[in-house]
């Protein structure tokens, strides 16, 4: 028995071949091998020609493909030779549904694109139908472009939640509470019971985190704020909520409770571990303390942001004072793609030209963004975000051998300044392969397009007849 757990302890210090090799290698259920690991860990290890063993939804190994290869044998097998292995992209804030209103209206500022178009499109439209149509549809983009966990913020989330579930996605997954009613609840209460129920369904998940998402401070009322952080609470699921997007936000949490938005929010009790604010645009150096303190999750988005002139979040100075902060692309009705690659390539560079400081944001901090900070703003980091034994194995592989990826000086580099979401491979999620060299194996691409064009015909006809009842 002595012997037996001093071999245990060999293994857990990196000796494993030495005690394996007189038993052969130990089958595991997939090897990715021969690629570029890019780990993401603390240390921001990356190893040239290396390999992945994982096991049922596990990462057992990262090494080099030599001493993969001595130590497991996949009983599948994925080639990344001149390829990057990656962490699978987390997406920090999205509606996911919205894709079917993507290119609706552009180029208008919030709170006019929410009013005059998304909130009555959304009122003629939203149905169960359009959510899962809709959510299959951002599920096959989102795999296609390397993501493997998103935050989303819409309405019958259970439907969302389906159909990420039967597609192999991890999500954060929140039904919207909204002081005005809306398709799936007539008066905030009712999404608070709606959304309690979700709760119950999806609670201890593998793949869906439950959440409560009330909309924002200027769509809600005090005691429904704090009612639904309230419900999260009891149930010990996340909060997602849009904090301080737009100056409109913090005029009118000015002129209601001669507070910041955050400040507001500080004034509830609502703040805590556990909350995601979407945005974060318009917070100043007391509301940064302020999330710092309160362990707050702040994604930035800064296609929305740019798109609707929200303005330039001040993401280097949340990094530095320690903020939890993630990377999102917004809804498709204001992005217009789930592309976290652009999202990426966004951030690093509107921070250089915000700060007139070519050092802002660097190609790392931008991954960082999207997979280990990412994690930890989700509150996720112990089980994905990066590349270590005992995570999950969510991981993509990206290919670094076509023309625009030649010559590969920082593989880094070329993930932020060179790579779309075109250029991934394969896409794995819990140990499952959910893309497997550009081919969606979880769902079926060209039913999902079927379907959802045949949702957008309904959008047209709804959005015409709004319209006409304008004029
Ligand atoms: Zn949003």
């Amino acid at each position: 028995m002595r012997i037996r757990l001093l071999a245990v302890a060999a293994a857990c210090v990196g000796a494993f071949a030495a005690v394996s090799a007189q038993n052969g290698p130990r089958e595991v259920s997939l090897v990715v091998t021969g690629g570029t690991v890019v780990t993401m860990d603390p240390a921001g290890r990356v190893v040239p020609n290396g390999a992945i063993a994982i096991d049922g939804t596990d990462i057992q190994a990262v090494d080099t493909a030599g001493n993969i290869s001595k130590q497991f044998r996949g009983r599948d097998t994925i080639d990344a030779t001149n390829q990057v292995i990656l962490p699978g992209l987390i997406n920090t804030h999205t509606h996911a549904p919205m894709v079917l209103y993507r290119g609706l209206a552009d180029d208008l500022a919030l709170t006019e694109w929410l009013n005059k178009y998304i909130f009555p499109a959304e009122a003629k439209t939203v149905s169960p139908e359009f959510v899962r149509a809709g959510t299959r549809l951002a599920l096959v983009e989102m795999i296609q472009s390397g993501t493997t966990t998103f935050a989303d913020m819409y309405y019958f989330e259970e439907e969302v939640a389906r159909e990420t579930k039967q597609a192999g996605m991890r999500g954060v997954l929140g039904q919207t509470v909204i002081q005005f009613p809306v398709a799936d609840a007539k008066t905030p209460a009712d999404a608070l019971v709606r959304a309690e129920s979700f709760i119950t369904l999806f609670k201890d998940d593998p793949l869906i985190t439950p959440a409560v998402a009330p909309h924002a401070m200027y769509t809600l009322d005090g005691p429904t704020l704090k009612a639904a952080r309230d419900l999260s609470r009891r149930h010990n699921v996340p909060t997602l909520i849009h904090v301080a997007e737009t100056r409109d936000e913090v005029q009118t949490a000015q002129e209601r409770f001669r507070a910041s938005p955050v400040a507001y929010l500080e004034s509830l009790g609502f703040l805590g571990p556990g909350v995601l604010a979407a945005h974060g645009v318009w917070v100043n150096d007391a509301d940064i303390a302020m999330l710092k303190a309160r362990g707050v999750g702040v994604s930035h988005n800064p296609e929305s942001n740019m798109k609707l002139a929200s303005g330039i979040a001040s993401v280097p100075k949340w990094i530095e004072h320690g903020v939890h902060a993630g990377l999102g692309t917004d809804g498709a009705a204001s992005n217009n793609d789930l592309d976290m690659f652009e999202a990426m390539r966004f951030a690093a560079l509107l921070h250089k030209v915000a700060t007139s400081d070519p050092r802002a944001l660097p190609a790392r901090q931008a991954l960082e963004l999207a997979t280990r900070r990412g994690a930890e703003a989700l509150g996720m980091s112990n089980r994905i975000g990066s590349l270590e034994p005992g995570k999950q194995a969510d991981l993509i592989t990206i290919t670094m051998a076509d023309a625009r990826q030649t010559p590969v000086f920082d593989a880094i580099s070329h993930i932020v300044y060179v790579a779309h979401g075109d250029d991934v491979r394969n896409t794995i999620v819990a140990g499952r392969v959910l893309m497997r060299d550009r081919q969606v194996l979880s769902l079926n691409t060209s039913d999902v397009l079927r379907d959802a064009r045949a949702m957008v015909e309904r959008v047209k006809v709804a959005v015409s007849s709004e319209t006409k009842e304008k004029r």
